[in-house]
């Protein structure tokens, strides 16, 4: 038997064992992923030592860095790590919310974006959209923040964006990111929103449950004001699911590719 985790703080709400477990047991693995919850970063290698794999989340994505013995691909660049698996004796870092993310946009092809907050989700949305030659600009409650990201543009009042990404947790608290009469101003010259969150529910704990709440699901605060906006609006779930099935390939040594482990909840 294998031993797969999420670990973060909070941790208690995490989709990722349901995800994970579901995968396993498709593919008949011998493998459990449970929810790990980490009081501090310290407790690192000790946390990681039953484990042959595992996902990171807030608050940890930057300071598990030090305890990878490698990075490999684009979490270099982002400097923010949410899968780790271990080869050897040895833990390898991935990011596979960059990817995730840039897979859910699905066929839209863009050219240029504005990102809405400058947080540690931003710089993987950052980053992705830079390597597929998407011009990007932001716009966040603290603008100095931007001056640490490269090559992107500070938001200018006027200008258009095709796809305007919320990146903030402000819906976390019931809240837009921006002062409604702002953000409608800016959907009015754009033609797709995307949330990162993405909505909640305390009733999905099998499989189906998941399933039907991929099928059928309510609106974001963000994605609801798209709507009145009419313009066409993603959330985060699908980018959750992504980045799990693109973190799933890692830990089975891409024995199983994407499309194939999409099937089972895409199908
Ligand atoms: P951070 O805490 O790093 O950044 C939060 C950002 O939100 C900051 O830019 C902050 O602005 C801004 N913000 C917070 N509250 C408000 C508000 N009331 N109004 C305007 N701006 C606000 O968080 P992350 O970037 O790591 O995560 C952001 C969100 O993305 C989370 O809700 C998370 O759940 C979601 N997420 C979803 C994923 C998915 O797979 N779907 C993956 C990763 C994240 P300031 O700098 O001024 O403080």
């Amino acid at each position: 038997m294998q031993y797969f985790g999420v670990i973060g703080n909070p941790i208690a709400h995490s989709l990722s064992p349901l995800i994970h477990n579901s995968l396993f047991s498709h593919f008949s693995l011998q493998a459990h992923y449970k929810k790990i919850l980490l009081e501090n970063s310290n407790d690192f290698p000790t946390t990681l030592c039953p484990l042959k794999g595992a996902n990171i989340t807030l608050p940890y994505k930057e300071s598990v860095i030090p305890f990878c013995d490698e990075i490999r691909g684009i979490a270099q660049e982002i400097g923010a790590v949410n899968t780790l698996y271990r080869e050897g004796e040895r833990w390898i870092g991935y990011n596979t919310d960059a990817e995730g993310f840039y897979l859910s946009l699905g066929n839209h092809k863009i050219k240029n974006a504005l990102i809405l907050g400058a947080g540690g989700s931003a710089k993987a949305v950052v980053k992705i959209l830079q390597k597929h030659n998407v011009a990007v600009s932001m716009l966040n409650r603290t603008m100095e923040k931007i001056a640490s990201f490269s090559g992107v543009r500070a938001y200018e009042r006027g200008e258009s964006y095709e796809l305007i990404v919320n990146t903030t947790s402000a819906g976390l608290k019931g809240e837009l990111p921006l002062e409604e009469q702002h953000l409608q101003e800016i959907f009015s010259r754009s033609s797709l929103a995307f949330d990162l969150i993405y909505p909640s529910s305390n009733s999905i704990h099998t499989l189906q449950d998941f399933l039907r709440f991929l099928r059928q699901r309510e609106d974001t605060l963000f994605c609801s004001f798209a709507k009145k906006c009419k313009i066409p609006r993603i959330d985060g779930l699908d980018m959750l699911c992504y980045q799990a099935f693109l973190a799933f390939e890692i830990f089975c040594a891409n024995k199983y590719h994407f499309e194939e482990i999409k099937q089972v909840f895409y199908p």
